[in-house]
């Protein structure tokens, strides 16, 4: 005990995710894992979030069960009712660029009897050079935590050679069947269609979008390692080419399943620690009434949206499919309507023999539900982490970012069942993640010294 209090009192590690659902999700289950290893976490979102933390996540359960995490945030320089999501988040990526840098700065050297100094930064690769400027100018290590896949990173880092081998860029429509063979790791595997969104409509260099994007992921390089949500079965090849060029590459994931190891589903509720929206958590009652198997949960993650005549259209399909139903349509899903309105009567009434709609799921508990059989997804990686743990089959209707490459993956995993089983084992005593994990606490306690 002596010794875990004099552990907890000298490393003190500040999170800092990227303002979207799946990044904050992600690392909240880096920072509770940290927190039961004794390290005094500081998880710093900004106040917009921070709020909605408040509002939909259990807090309480979060101090009680993690009284070392805290909580922290700052502003991030855009008005309340500015739009967050989709097309805005490259006002709100630009607005923390210029604005937050000072604020990190300020929780940084902060430094109180009761709270150590900070001994390390572990920042999401999507503020790559904000976390890498504000590390360097106050002297403190800073490991970069990529929360997109790791093969949606690489594809990006790799841009500028695929360049400089012809590669790119992609030539218009008939061009995108045509396969990407000098990426390392991952020759032969993607089409020009799989390659992150950025890479659509680039003449001959890089455009803007992808440029940027292109520079952060090369800001890594300043970082002294990358956290990576991944694991050593599923993404080995590309990892391998990864350690070439950084440092230190720690693959701990599927970060969620190394959080619950051990534990069983069903058993109890589990309190949500980091949701932006209310969790229904009726559709599991409905779920617990359904045939084993027999249900498809639908679902587009946190930032997707969708036209209305999209969204009947997937109505039309999933009442037509005559198979059964749970369906997330976010508040906010449907691009430019009033929130209050958001299920049309029609799809509510038409919904209730087969299916069952709400606004934000238990996800996780969802997947893990003896009544689901399958996965209609937008293929975020989270989502697609969350799916293989469960061993549920995923069909992808990829939306942005690395939702192609996530869902081209796929068609080369092996069976549900298979990579769930290998999933598990690398969380486990003696897995790869497991272990990846265990140098990662060794490496931030060392720069602690
Ligand atoms: N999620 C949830 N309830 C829902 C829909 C999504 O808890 O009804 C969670 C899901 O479990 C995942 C995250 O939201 O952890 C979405 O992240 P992902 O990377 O899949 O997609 P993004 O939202 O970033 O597009």
């Amino acid at each position: 005990m002596a010794e875990k209090e004099e552990e907890a009192g000298v490393n003190h590690v500040v999170l800092l995710p990227g303002p979207m659902q799946g990044n904050v999700n992600s690392m909240m289950k880096l920072a509770q894992l940290l927190a039961l290893h004794h390290f005094h976490v500081t998880f710093l979102t900004t106040d917009f979030i921070h709020r909605r933390l408040h509002r939909f996540a259990d807090i309480q359960a979060l101090s009680q069960t993690y009284p070392n995490l805290e909580l922290k945030s700052i502003s991030d320089g855009l008005p309340d009712d500015h739009p967050r999501s989709d097309n805005a988040l490259a006002d709100l990526y630009s607005f923390m660029n210029s604005h937050a840098k000072p604020l990190i700065r300020d929780i940084l050297v902060s430094q109180t009897a009761a709270k150590p100094k900070v001994t390390c930064l572990i920042g999401d690769g999507f503020l790559g050079g904000l976390t890498a400027d504000e590390a360097d100018e106050v002297g403190i290590p800073v490991i970069h935590f990529r929360a997109i896949s790791a093969s949606c990173f690489w594809a990006l880092f790799c841009a500028p050679n695929l360049f400089e081998s012809n590669e790119l860029p992609i030539k218009g429509e008939e061009d995108m069947d045509r396969m990407i063979t000098t990426l390392p790791g991952m020759e032969n595997i993607l089409r020009c269609r799989d390659l992150p969104g950025f890479y659509r409509g680039t003449e001959s260099n890089l455009v803007e979008p992808l440029k940027s994007t292109v520079f952060d992921c090369h800001q890594t390089l300043r970082a002294r390692g990358v956290i990576l949500n991944t694991f050593e079965d599923l993404d080995g090849p590309l990892l391998s080419q990864m350690r070439l060029m950084f440092p230190r590459v720690f693959a701990v994931g599927p970060l969620h399943a190394h959080l619950n190891s051990g534990r069983v589903f069903d058993a109890k509720p589990t309190p949500s620690m980091s949701s932006f929206w209310e969790v229904d958590r009726s559709c599991l009652t409905w779920l617990d009434s359904q045939p084993l198997k027999s249900v498809l949960y639908v679902s587009f993650g946190s930032i997707t949206t969708i036209t209305r005549e999209r969204l009947m259209e997937f109505w039309y399909g999933l009442v037509n499919s005559k198979k059964r139903f749970l369906w997330v349509i976010r508040p906010d899903m449907v691009a430019g309507e009033d929130n209050n309105d958001r299920v049309p009567a029609e799809v509510e009434e038409g919904t209730k023999e087969r299916g069952f709609i709400v606004g934000w799921a238990p996800q996780e508990e969802v997947l893990e539900h003896k009544a689901i059989g399958g996965f209609l997804t937008h293929s975020g990686w989270n989502s697609t982490l969350e799916s293989l743990v469960a061993g549920v089959p995923m069909i992808c209707w990829p939306y942005f970012a690395d939702q192609q490459i996530n869902s081209r993956r796929e068609e080369f995993l092996k069976s549900a069942k298979a990579m769930a089983m290998l999933a598990h084992k690398s969380v486990s005593p003696g897995g790869s993640s497991y272990s990846s994990f265990h140098d990662l606490i060794q490496y931030i306690k060392s720069t602690g010294r």
